[in-house]
């Protein structure tokens, strides 16, 4: 019987566990802490059709629902609606929780505190035990482990993240975003309203500058008016994809591969999208991957917003507000903007 070994227990390697198990691999999965997922270290703000490609049982886990974003220049501002929502904030550590349990219900086997440590030939050399493989998936996150022993290039493009959440009720429909070339460099700040608590943050690619970055963040206008902080934590999310995620027998899916949406930074969808491509696709997954090139254009409208500074952001926010978000508000999808 064909052996899977997943490194890593969060969204992707669950979704990839999910998909070999229904399969009828042999699938074990093995996460290095006590407890499986992200340990809710992400905002979890995912669009409901993305959610619905992945086929995940979300419901349980929504603390939001979200209609649309309100998107800030330093001066101007435009809102994107829809009536009905098109997305949801959820609770990050159940729907991780939840999609680690789909994949046991569908027959994996999770090993906890378990970490993988050094591969040779096909075997996983791990913290507890040596587990032989057929093929291995590394959904072990942005600082891969299986991408550092298999010695596959690093993905340079990054951004810094710091996140800030604060108690107390908050039901607003849109997220707001901020676009500031000096603050936030090669990101944004976010604040979503998440029903019991607010989540926000941002993002830079200023690495080295991100403890004054946030003190001026918390200091901010939009942000000082939220009181008692429940949790803080600092992340880093890939912003391209790795040039190399196959080596043989041995894939690398989710945030390992750098299959996140350069734009807005989400990558639970095309996390999950790529687990279920290395799946079906075990020996041609890399070809089949690069073929469906569903990150490009994010890419491309990544690196244009990084050329604007203060005053052309200004100016594309103003513009935008005086008649192109009637087009968006048409089009408007969080994870699928582009078709
Ligand atoms: C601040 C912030 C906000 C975000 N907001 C959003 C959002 O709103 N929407 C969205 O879609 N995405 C968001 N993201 C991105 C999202 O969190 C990631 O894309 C997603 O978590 C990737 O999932 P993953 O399973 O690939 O990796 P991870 O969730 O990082 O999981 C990797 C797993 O591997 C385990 N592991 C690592 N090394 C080993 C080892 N050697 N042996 C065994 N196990 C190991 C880890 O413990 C972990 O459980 C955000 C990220 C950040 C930082």
């Amino acid at each position: 019987m064909t052996e899977i070994l997943i490194v890593g227990g969060s969204a992707s390697g669950g979704i990839a566990a999910r998909e070999s198990a229904k399969a009828g691999f042999k699938t074990t999965i093995i996460e290095e802490h006590n407890i499986v997922g992200k340990q809710g270290k992400c905002t979890a703000l995912i669009s409901i059709k993305g959610l619905k490609k992945l086929e995940v049982d979300y419901e349980k886990t929504v603390m939001n629902e979200i209609y649309g974003a309100v998107i800030h220049s330093k001066h101007f501002s435009f809102t994107v609606e829809k009536r009905v929502p098109i997305a949801v904030v959820l609770d990050r550590q159940k729907l991780d929780e939840e999609i680690i349990k789909e994949s046991i219900e569908n027959g994996a086997e999770l090993k906890l505190k378990t970490r993988l440590a050094s591969i040779e030939k096909n075997k996983a050399l791990t913290s507890k035990e040596n587990i032989n493989f057929n093929y291995l998936i590394g959904a072990d996150g942005f600082a891969s482990t299986t991408a550092s022993i298999l010695k596959l290039p690093e993905i340079k493009r990054k951004v810094l993240c710091y996140e800030a959440e604060f108690e107390g009720k908050n039901e607003g429909k849109t997220v707001d975003v901020y676009l500031d070339s000096e603050r936030f460099p090669g990101f944004f700040e976010w604040i979503v309203p998440a029903g019991s608590e607010t989540k926000t943050g941002f993002g830079t690619t200023e690495i080295k500058k991100i403890n004054e970055t946030k003190k001026k963040f918390l200091q901010g206008n939009e942000i000082k008016k939220f009181k008692n902080l429940k949790t803080e934590f600092h992340a880093f999310i890939p912003l391209e994809e790795r040039s190399v995620i196959q080596k043989n027998n041995a894939l690398l899916v989710g945030d390992a591969a750098g299959q996140v949406k350069s734009t807005t930074g989400g990558g639970v969808v095309f996390g999950g999208l790529g687990a279920i491509t290395a799946i079906q696709n075990l020996d041609d997954y890399e070809k089949k991957w690069r073929k469906l090139n569903l990150l490009k254009k994010h890419l491309i409208i990544r690196e244009l917003l990084n050329k604007l500074n203060n005053n052309l952001l200004d100016f594309t926010v103003f513009s935008t507000s005086l008649g192109l978000n009637k087009i968006l508000e048409l089009i408007g999808d969080m994870d699928f903007i582009i078709k």
